[in-house]
């Protein structure tokens, strides 16, 4: 049987860096990927015979850590900052500039931007809400905050809107805490939530300047630990979905092929799928069946119309709910984003529509892509778009959906872990969706398992 110092399920962003770390740390390392390729919701995707990003395609730069492991794989001189960050929000009809803020919570309620999304009652109120003393005792979801301090208006119209694009799920559902670690402390510091997020946001001048991305796509990180996993000897087995795992003495894990025995025991999968490698350890099973991921799905479009060279909705839109008169819940316009993309595809024009409000997406692609042509066209005012290619790309379960109680199952499940020296588990289940908190996490839980 083959024996490995460690084994690493699953080769996404934070498979490939835990080997990147356990290789540093000096161990023989495997890595056991599902798919036909590594990189997982980070991936690459050809449209009109040009590569561009196929899921993520940009990364916070309000955290760290994305920036030094990109240094670190000497990535640096390619990262570049959007040629546009200035989306809007598309409610009752009409486009608005999203209002300077923190996950569409407005730092300055007298804002024209957020006055004018609004309108001057539904701003008034939120002045008069904000201003009574702190009353936020029992709330705990983004949506149910914002509504108690600032108005349901401004969860409607400006919030909801963005968490969906980001998170894909209504922010009455969402853990604020998850969402905005230390927001609502310094909110009840200050006695105001815009305040607060007036003070933790910063100067930052625009919602998109606090993101940046790579000249030839974010995929290009993804693709450079693979290559330098290879170079440096890491076994990486592709096409290997694993089924099982079991311990005894050792951690013994089941391919299709083979049984793979190591010292140390990375999951970095979905919730759902550690779940079922993991059922040999109820107490574990049974944290991991309380993270729920949803499905989105992307349609990525290739097209000729006038209208979109003015850029008419800047960098992209996020969009309110329409009760069904639009079905994207958000769209980027690629082409104008990125100046490398622009370069890269003359003079056609690429936009990506999103899909998934709440996790649910049109499972027949034919439909996804009639629903795709008819959004961008309602979105973009597009009179006679000439689609020149259409590529659906979808993501099961792939997004984190943090409820109520999913801080607190996270450290049951740290605590938990403890109790099976050499298993660690690690990827967007742990760390929430993003590239930065993924990278910061994995790290993280990887110098504290090799120190064990
Ligand atoms: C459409 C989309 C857009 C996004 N955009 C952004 C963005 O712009 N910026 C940002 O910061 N974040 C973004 N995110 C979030 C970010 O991409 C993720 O948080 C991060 O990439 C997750 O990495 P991961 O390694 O945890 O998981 P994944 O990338 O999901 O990797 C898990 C891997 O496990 C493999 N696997 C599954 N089952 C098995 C099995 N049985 N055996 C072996 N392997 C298995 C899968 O094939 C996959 O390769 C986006 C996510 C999505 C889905």
């Amino acid at each position: 049987m083959r024996r490995f110092d460690c084994v690493v399920v699953g080769g996404g962003l934070a498979g490939l860096l835990a080997a990147y770390e356990a290789n540093q740390a000096g161990k023989t390392v495997a890595i056991y990927e599902a798919g036909e390729h590594c990189g997982g919701a980070i991936a690459s995707i050809k449209i009109a015979g040009f590569q561009v990003d196929a899921g993520a395609e940009s990364f916070a730069t309000t955290r760290p850590e994305t920036l030094a492991l990109i240094e670190e794989l000497g990535l640096s001189e390619l990262v570049v900052a959007p040629a546009r960050s200035d989306a809007r929000i598309y409610t009752e009809g009409q486009a608005f500039v999203i209002p300077h803020g923190m996950m569409g919570i407005p730092s300055d309620l007298t804002d024209a931007q957020t006055i004018a999304i609004l309108g001057t009652d539904a701003a008034q109120l939120a002045v008069t809400l904000d201003s009574q003393p702190w009353n936020i005792t029992e709330e705990q979801t983004l949506g149910d905050v914002v509504a108690k301090r600032l108005g349901a208006a401004v969860v409607e119209k400006i919030v909801n809107p963005i968490v969906s694009g980001v998170h894909a799920s209504d922010s009455y559902l969402l853990e604020m805490e998850s969402l905005l670690p230390g927001l609502l402390a310094k909110a009840e510091e200050l006695g105001s939530l815009h305040q607060a997020v007036k003070l933790m946001r910063g100067s930052a001048s625009r919602p998109g300047s606090a993101v940046a991305g790579i000249n030839g796509g974010i995929n290009l990180i993804t693709r450079r630990l693979y290559a330098l996993l290879k170079e440096r000897g890491v076994q990486i087995f592709q096409q290997s979905p694993v089924s099982h795992a079991s311990f005894n003495a050792v951690w013994t894990i089941e391919t299709k092929t083979e049984n793979v025995q190591a010292d140390y025991l990375v999951i970095a999968t979905n919730p759902v799928i550690a779940r079922s490698i993991l059922a040999d350890f109820p107490d574990i099973a049974s944290l991991l069946s309380q993270i729920n991921p949803i499905d989105v799905a992307l349609v990525l479009v290739a097209v000729k119309a006038p209208e979109l060279s003015a850029q008419p909705l800047g960098s992209g839109v996020l969009v309110a709910d329409q009760g069904g008169e639009l079905i994207a819940k958000a769209s980027t316009h690629v082409s104008a984003k990125w100046e490398w993309v622009k370069k890269l595809v003359g003079d056609l024009e690429i936009v990506r529509l999103s899909y998934g409000r709440n996790g649910i997406v049109e499972s027949n692609d034919e439909h996804l892509l009639e629903f795709a042509q008819r959004d961008l066209s309602k979105l973009y005012g597009l009179a006679n778009p000439e689609i020149m290619d259409s590529v659906v790309v979808r993501w099961p379960e792939s997004l984190i959906q943090a409820r109520v109680g999913h801080r607190d199952n996270l450290k049951k499940l740290d605590q938990t872990l403890t109790n099976h020296p050499g298993l660690m588990i690690v990827g967007s289940a742990v760390s929430g969706n993003g590239i930065a908190g993924v990278i910061g996490r994995t790290r993280t839980n990887m110098k504290g398992l090799l120190s064990v």
